[in-house]
């Protein structure tokens, strides 16, 4: 770097307020024109110290800066960033950097990794900086994310570039125990930072005591139009009520929103809207190498089988439709040991082992089975393959898909197949959206069969003739549900020859395909294809329910709010709170107890007969109407005991239901310990290497649990240790800490 060496010192030196208000001289004084673009403008040609006045007291202009050091930001940014090696900015950074650091809202939108992420953790740190955020004054920025798995990256990225500052941070998800949501409660005001998933961030507001947004300053969301989406309409909705409309607003995706409407429902203001790769030739990075196989139904099973045989030293994400999919094309592939590491990642798994699964992917080469909830955001390192096995919904699922690879300067690889019934319209769609595919023939003498390997698969073991049913049934009602009718007609399908190539010994019925070839039953008008796995629970016995939208109406409410937040893939789980249509504004948890009825006390006079409650009371009065006081207080006295005995037995009923649940959980958990060890004799068994990341990782203070430190060597013991149950929210984020340093460094 050509900048004086001096220039640090120079910047250490001054103090907080001194550097604060040189920032805001700099901003101000050299403002990019609202609507400028700064990728037009040449870059700074003094490298003279900075934030101080370069010629005559004049700053130079920031709206052209190449390098992020000729930004005006403070300099525990600049640390921050500088400690993650980065130094050239890239396009989106230099192009809404500017604006945002001004005090803009800013739509942002650029490829695929790109480092959107930076384009707004930067402009974050800043304004609270900028505002003198301390502890005292709650929170000050809300950063969102569709998923879980984002959110932690999210929160791991600011953990890292925010390390110098003294702001409280905390990773608000769905998916950990009650515990967890307690000690959150117990800290949630304290934090400056709150990096969450809309449905925990809407749980807090509903029952954390005193959760304050109200000095909020600045609202991120990632991934935007997916927050923007249908699946989330209501609880974001139920967010923005809550939230002060005077603030900074940033949105940031690679396929933005144009939509109007979800613009105002986010009262921006005069927004800046950047897209960087508008003009681009292609919607997609430019090293990333885009291929299309036609694959009939019948034989992708085969095709993926015989793919992942021929690319056993790579590092492959494979997209399927639904969790039943995933979960059974893992099982299978698993036992049929293709040589390579599998895992697989959707959202009906217990959130630990979710991380878990997400930190190994990120560390080491193998396969990855996976619905969308891996589509977007995450930024695995190193991904060679990704390989949809089943068509995206649209255009916009398949570029966030094939984004997992070819991110930032590394170069990667996708492979799509189509039926041939999806080929021809799906090709289209993908050519308007600028995104050109190169088409590869199958090299049938080298495809491996697996099918007649499944049909004996299924003989021996049982339980996975349940689990390719159920694979058989969720994509065919998948299909069924998809919005696009051109590219998805669930009735040009070879459905015996699926089933067959599952290794099913018959087609299951399908009775909602059926009535429909009668005419009975029309798909959903505006069914998104997302449902299909959370009708799972209650069908799936050898046909399925029709999967109308109107089946939620005797669902519980809990499970129609879980759906509501579930649409479009599995994002949250089942941990998630619900999100009331009606409830708009913030409401206090009130305490009803369920099993005491209101209003049916039954009351008896001596001689046995029944009395409506206050009768009894009436009948302690004397003829002339006066209240005989000894008896109201001995009456009183008397309910006092009765209410004391009830209370007494809910409390025992309760104790006797938590402690059900406690069992229960506990089986779950064993359950799951057995698959996860089940795993690890897989990573034996394929020789993998399981080198941890040393402990020596610096714990950051943006934590927003106290640090306990000194667990450092517990924790190693076990690489990811995610599998084990227990860890706590503590171990986790040091783990995580510990993975990501040792990933960058
Ligand atoms: P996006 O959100 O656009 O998909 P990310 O923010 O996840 O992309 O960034 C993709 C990758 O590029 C990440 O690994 C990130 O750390 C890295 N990255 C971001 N900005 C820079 C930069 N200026 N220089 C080098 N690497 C960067
Ligand atoms: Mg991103």
């Amino acid at each position: 770097m050509k900048r004086p060496k001096s220039n640090n010192r120079h910047q250490a030196r001054l103090s907080e307020s001194k550097e604060i208000q040189l920032l805001n001289s700099w901003l101000e004084s050299q403002k990019p024109e609202s609507g400028s673009n700064p990728l037009s403008l040449p870059p700074p040609t003094s490298d003279a110290p900075m934030p101080g006045p370069v010629v005559n007291g004049e700053f130079p202009p920031y709206a052209g800066a190449t390098r992020f050091d000729q930004l005006p930001i403070s300099r525990h940014t600049k640390d921050g960033v500088a400690s993650k090696k980065y130094t050239v900015m890239s396009a989106i950074q230099r192009a809404s950097l500017p604006h945002s650091l001004c005090g803009r809202d800013v739509l942002g939108a650029a490829k695929t990794g790109s480092g959107k992420t930076l384009a707004f953790i930067i402009p974050v740190l800043e304004k609270l900086y900028q505002a003198r955020w301390g502890p005292e004054d709650g929170v000050g920025c809300i950063i969102m994310s569709p998923t879980r798995e984002l959110a932690a990256q999210l929160f791991e990225e600011l953990k890292i570039v925010g390390k110098n500052h003294g702001f409280s941070a905390g990773l608000l998800i769905g998916g950990r125990g009650g515990k967890d949501v307690d000690e959150e409660k117990a800290h949630v005001n304290d934090l400056n930072i709150l990096v969450c998933t809309p449905g925990r961030l809407l749980q807090h507001m509903d029952e954390t005591e005193n959760f304050d947004c109200s000095q909020l300053q600045i609202l991120v969301l990632d991934e935007a139009d997916r927050i923007l989406d249908t699946g989330f309409k209501k609880a974001l909705n139920a967010i923005i009520s809550q939230l002060p409309k005077r603030r900074q607003t940033f949105l940031f995706s690679a396929t933005q929103t144009k939509s109007v409407q979800d613009l105002a429902r986010l009262s921006l203001q005069d927004p800046e809207y950047i897209s960087v790769h508008a003009e681009s030739l292609s919607a997609t990075p430019k090293r990333l190498r885009q291929y299309m196989m036609i694959v009939p139904l019948e034989q992708k099973l085969d095709m993926l089988w015989s793919f992942i045989k021929t690319h056993l030293n790579s590092k492959i994400l494979v997209f399927l439709s639904s969790c039943k999919q995933v979960k059974f094309v893992y099982e299978a592939f698993k036992k049929l040991r293709p040589g390579i590491p599998l895992k697989c990642l959707h959202g009906r798994m217990k959130q630990e082992r979710r991380m878990g699964i997400y930190f190994q992917f990120c560390e080491k080469r193998s396969v990855l089975f996976s619905t969308d909830v891996a589509a977007r955001g995450l930024d695995f390192p190193a991904v060679d393959w990704v390989v949809q096995v089943d068509c995206p919904e649209d255009t916009a699922a398949y570029i966030h898909r094939v984004g997992r690879t070819a991110r930032f300067t590394s170069e990667g690889s996708s492979i799509l197949f189509l039926t041939p019934s999806e080929q021809e319209k799906m090709l289209e769609n993908l050519k308007v959206a600028k995104i050109t595919l190169h088409p590869r023939t199958p090299k049938t003498d080298r495809m491996q069969s697996v099918s007649g390997l499944l049909s004996a698969l299924l003989v021996k073991y049982p339980d996975m003739q349940y689990l390719a049913q159920r694979a058989f049934i969720t994509y065919l009602r998948s299909i069924y549900l998809q919005r696009d009718k051109e590219v998805f007609d669930v009735l040009k399908l070879p459905i015996e020859e699926f089933a067959a190539s599952l290794g099913l010994p018959m087609t299951p019925k399908i009775r909602f395909l059926n009535q429909k070839a009668k005419g009975k039953t029309r798909p959903p008008k505006e069914a998104p294809p997302e449902q299909e796995d959370n009708f799972e629970e209650n069908e799936l016995k050898d046909d399925v329910k029709v999967p109308e939208r109107k089946l939620k109406m005797v669902k519980s409410v809990e499970e129609a709010e879980n759906d509501i937040l579930l649409a479009k893939g599995e994002t949250l789980l089942e941990n998630e709170p619900a999100v009331s249509a009606t409830r708009i504004l913030k409401k206090k948890k009130l305490k009803i107890n369920m099993h005491r009825p209101v209003g049916t006390r039954v009351v008896f006079d001596e001689e046995g007969n029944m009395l409506p409650p206050l009768a009894a009371l009436a009948d302690m009065e004397s003829r002339d109407g006066v209240l005989q006081l000894d008896k109201v207080k001995e009456r009183y006295k008397k309910l006092k005991e009765e209410m004391k005995l009830q209370d007494q037995e809910d409390k025992l009923l309760n104790k006797q239901r938590l402690r059900e649940r406690r069992t229960k959980e506990k089986m779950k958990w064993k359950r799951g310990r057995e698959e996860e060890e089940e795993e690890d004799e897989d990573k034996e068994e394929f020789g993998s290497d399981r080198k941890s990341g040393n402990g020596n990782a610096k714990r950051s203070k943006i934590y927003f649990e106290s640090d306990s430190d000194g667990e450092g060597e517990k924790k190693g013991k076990k690489d990811a240790g995610i599998a084990a149950d227990s860890i706590s929210i503590a171990e986790q984020e040091a783990l995580a800490l510990k993975l990501l340093s040792s990933m960058h460094s």
